[in-house]
């Protein structure tokens, strides 16, 4: 039997049609693609770190409850003892493992242009997924659109970043809330990003049964210990929690991530610096002639660059030493888009001046 006969006949069609994600080589580039805090830590802070770590008994399975980290982002988020905490590594996780706990063929929704695990996800796991398209000018939920799309496929699962990627921006509140009281199913507000955006549905989950929130500490500043986090209803977690593989929290993130939330003033410094050079970078950006930047909540920016221009101008920062996102290639509402993550100021700077030299061309 061939190699590709052998391929067609054991894997399902769904995984055969799919492409794989996309991480772009960004050796000898200034990274500013993934959304990544650019900051390390003071010396000091590394070296109590590394005393955290020390006596870690790497030859032993880790909590598999991970209760010392549950309890410090209970502490940290001040969430209430009625509701419980799921981890994954990273949220990637937590979606697929929502998605994992769906019959086949079931439907979920999420406003589009919107995350692209949220499709990439369902689709592998032969699901039925609908985006909704956003308002093309605002970039907000098109809520008759939603209701409608909720009324006619019963989704399982909404999924709402809260700010949104790649547009940047917080949908309006009492949209989200229409939507929530007329899902039959989950809606998991996505909070990636609120570290940049001082807003939360955290204190709201107890007033709608279907409502549950997911974070990372990715954007945060540790994207490489991969750690997500949902909360909500115990009933529902405790379903999830069955299809979690025992130990997906590894004993170097449940300890380091611990450290690092206990000592969250660090972020919080980072997390001011990042949103006022964002301030800065709209501006230069919307001064720009043929750029228009979407206002953002987030640690990112979308722009519009002038039309049919957007792959050449992505080549040609690149050209230049500076790895950004494009995400023309998309289409709809993000045809001529790029997005660039908020860097370190000088970062920021080598960025705009290559976007400039690259409209002159
Ligand atoms: N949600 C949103 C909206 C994101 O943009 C991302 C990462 N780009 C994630 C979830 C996944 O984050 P992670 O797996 O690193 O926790």
């Amino acid at each position: 039997m061939s190699q590709d006969t052998l391929i067609t006949t054991l894997f399902r069609q769904e995984v055969l049609a799919m492409s794989s994600y996309h991480v772009a080589d960004a050796q000898g580039l200034i990274k500013l693609d993934a959304m990544e805090n650019p900051y390390s830590w003071p010396e000091d802070l590394k070296q109590q770190w590394l005393e955290a770590l020390r006596d870690c008994p790497l030859n032993r399975y880790p909590d598999p409850e991970a209760q010392q980290l549950k309890h410090t982002i209970r502490q940290l988020n001040h969430i209430d003892a009625a509701f419980e905490i799921l981890l994954g590594n990273g949220s990637d996780e937590i979606i697929q493992l929502l998605l994992m706990a769906l019959p086949t063929g079931a439907s979920v929704l999420s406003p589009a242009p919107g995350f692209v695990m949220y499709k990439q996800l369902s689709d592998c796991l032969g699901l039925n997924y609908i985006g909704v398209p956003l308002l093309a000018d605002s970039l907000e939920l098109d809520l008759p659109a939603m209701l409608a799309a909720i009324a006619q496929h019963q989704p399982s699962v909404i999924f709402i970043a809260y700010p949104n990627n790649p547009t940047g921006n917080l949908f309006s509140e009492t949209a989200i809330k229409d939507i929530t009281r007329a899902a039959k199913g989950l809606v998991i507000i996505d909070e990636a990003y609120a570290p940049f955006a001082n807003a939360s549905y955290i204190d709201q989950i107890g007033q709608y049964s279907n409502l549950m929130v997911m974070r990372t500490v990715s954007k945060l500043g540790l994207a490489g210990l991969r750690l997500g986090y949902l909360v909500g209803s115990p009933t529902i977690i405790e379903q999830l929690n069955k299809i979690r593989l025992p130990y997906n929290i590894n004993i170097l993130t449940q300890i380091s991530v611990n450290f690092a939330l206990s000592n969250s003033a660090v972020f919080d410094l980072q997390t001011q610096a990042i949103c006022a050079d964002r301030a800065f970078m709209l501006e230069q950006l919307n001064g720009l002639g043929g750029i228009t930047a979407y206002p953002s909540k987030a640690n990112f920016i979308l722009f519009k660059t002038p039309k049919n221009r957007a792959n050449d101008i992505f080549a040609s920062i690149k050209q230049q030493g500076v790895l950004i996102k494009n995400m023309n290639p998309q289409g709809g509402l993000l045809a001529d888009c790029l997005r660039v993550t908020v860097g370190k100021p000088e970062e920021n700077a080598l960025f705009l001046e290559a976007l400039k030299n690259s409209l002159a061309l």
